[in-house]
């Protein structure tokens, strides 16, 4: 429209080449090359040196919920821990520790979580024999139940075996002293009478605590969501300055707590190892996949982080900053050429100062516009990882 107004007014006042030129002009400096050019320059860039330091990005429109981001909340086992736990006590009142232990074994032995491999290689080291059970069922979040020779075996929490109606009696005082201790307190049941506790320590990986102290200094809420005994979730939190605990959660639970929160307004990233942090991640504004993780949580996540450096939760979001940032910055200078050149086109500066912008001169500037777009989008490409996170937290034995 500027273009045919600018025509028709210089071949009013002037003549038929000079109209058409600037009406020319104008069209091509009003092509929004830059504008088009702004987003998804910086995205790429961004996304780019994201996967430099071994942060992947699914998509570009994460970054933007990446940067709202009011609370992270974070799996304990496998995420803000090594998630490669071993056995420290075996407790019996009644059976040896090596029978205690060959139940268990048994039971544990097809089972893929973490806490089952630390009790099948705590079998093998002592030379514990075990056998392979008949019957065999995963309780996520609560354990295994198993059936060998005909003897039903239960490995699993306190308080599913509670839920089962087994009482654990005299080794109740055991469970809270073990988790005081921060281990995580396992029952093994024989018939639906307890044999024994054993109990399972991780260590918190260097960069937890450094982690937390970061988010703390970007002015978020950290939460730990966990699936383990209360006690072990509140040391854990204690030692890591973490604000809140959300513990023995059933991993069909982890997504309704994260719903919640948002419900109350918050804007949640959660960041998780395992199958059964899944739908949470699927949940949360921003879903964190730790690559180390399962293949699920991978899939279900937005962003996956390579190697177990929980810095990489920090560098994500400012990352997102510094991109959202530099997309602003590109749509404002596709804009300033094109409302300070428009003008100029046109002839509106003509009549006063005699200046009058070439159809040549008028498509340098538009090429120079989507370089200075291209240009401050690269600048991206040397955002630099935060390096002011302490790692001074060395996997303490909990
Ligand atoms: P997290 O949320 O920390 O990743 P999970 O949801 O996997 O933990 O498990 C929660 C709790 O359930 C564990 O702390 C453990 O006590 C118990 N549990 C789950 N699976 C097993 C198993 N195979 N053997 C023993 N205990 C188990
Ligand atoms: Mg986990």
């Amino acid at each position: 429209a500027i273009s045919l107004v600018s025509f028709a007014g210089w071949l009013y006042f002037g003549a038929l080449a000079d109209a058409l030129m600037v009406a020319v002009a104008v069209l091509i400096v009003a092509c929004p090359c830059a504008l088009g050019l702004a987003t998804p320059t910086s995205m790429m860039v961004g996304i780019s040196r994201g996967a430099e330091m071994g942060i992947l990005i699914r998509n570009g429109k994460v970054l933007e919920r990446a940067r709202k981001i009011t609370t992270v909340v974070i799996d304990k086992t496998g995420t803000l821990t090594h998630g490669k736990p071993s056995v420290t006590d075996v407790i019996s009142q009644t059976e040896g520790r090596g029978r205690l232990l060959s139940y268990a074994a048994s039971a544990e032995f097809g089972s893929e979580h973490p806490y089952a491999k630390a009790i099948v290689a705590a079998a093998r080291e002592t030379g514990t024999a075990w056998a392979s059970p008949q019957q065999f069922e995963a309780m996520p979040g609560k354990g295994i139940r198993a059936v060998i020779d005909g003897e039903e075996i239960l490995v699993g929490t306190p308080r599913w075996l509670m839920e089962k109606g087994i009482a654990l009696s005299s080794y109740q005082e055991e469970v809270e002293r073990l988790s005081e201790e921060g281990k995580t307190p396992v029952v093994v049941a024989v018939n639906r009478k307890v044999y024994g506790l054993i109990a399972l320590s991780d260590t918190l990986k260097e960069s937890a605590k450094g982690l937390v102290a970061a988010l703390h200094r970007m002015g978020i809420k950290v939460i730990l969501l966990t699936g383990d005994h209360h006690g072990v979730a509140q040391i854990i939190a204690h030692e890591t300055d973490i604000d809140q605990v959300i513990s023995e959660v059933l991993p069909t639970d982890k997504a309704a707590k994260i719903k919640e929160l948002q419900q109350a307004g918050e804007q949640v990233a959660m960041v998780g190892d395992g199958i059964n942090d899944a739908p949470a991640l699927a949940q949360a504004d921003v879903g964190i996949a730790i690559g180390t993780g399962a293949d699920i949580a991978i899939a279900a996540a937005d962003i996956t982080l390579m190697g177990e450096d929980l810095r990489r939760v920090v560098n994500t979001l400012s990352l997102a900053d510094a991109t959202i940032q530099n997309i602003r910055q590109n749509l404002f200078f596709a804009f300033l050429y094109n409302t300070i050149l428009i003008p100029v086109a046109a002839g509106w500066f003509y009549p006063l100062f005699g200046i009058l912008l070439s159809p040549i001169l008028a498509a340098a500037a538009m090429g120079l516009s989507s370089i200075s777009v291209t240009a401050n989008a690269l600048r991206l490409k040397s955002f630099k990882e935060k390096t002011y996170i302490p790692g001074d937290y060395h996997g303490r034995q909990l």
